[in-house]
């Protein structure tokens, strides 16, 4: 899936290639929207999957939501920015 990503400011379409907003330079979620699409095709490939232990679906869907919780974490940080502190900004706290 290759879903275009609308900038939070201008609203400008952006290719989910862009890091930042063609128009107004905000930074975009294209990476983490790229990885996020990856971990549904992780979930969907792996009902494919035939026999395994009762468990291993429920272990692996709590695995798969585990992952899309970091990115939206990091989507949540680039997207309002001064609300959620990122490592670059404790970094450049330290100086
Ligand atoms: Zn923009």
């Amino acid at each position: 899936m290759n879903t275009n990503v609308v900038c939070p400011k201008c609203k400008a379409d952006n290719c989910t290639y862009n890091d930042t907003c063609i128009k107004c330079d905000t930074p975009l979620v294209g990476d983490e929207v790229r990885i996020l699409d990856k971990t549904a095709d992780l979930w969907n490939a792996f009902l494919k999957l035939t026999d395994g232990h009762p468990d291993e679906r429920n272990e692996f869907k709590l695995c798969v939501h585990r992952m899309q919780d970091i990115l939206s974490a990091r989507m949540a940080a680039k997207l309002t920015e001064g609300i959620f502190k990122t490592f670059r900004d404790s970094v450049k706290n330290a100086k």
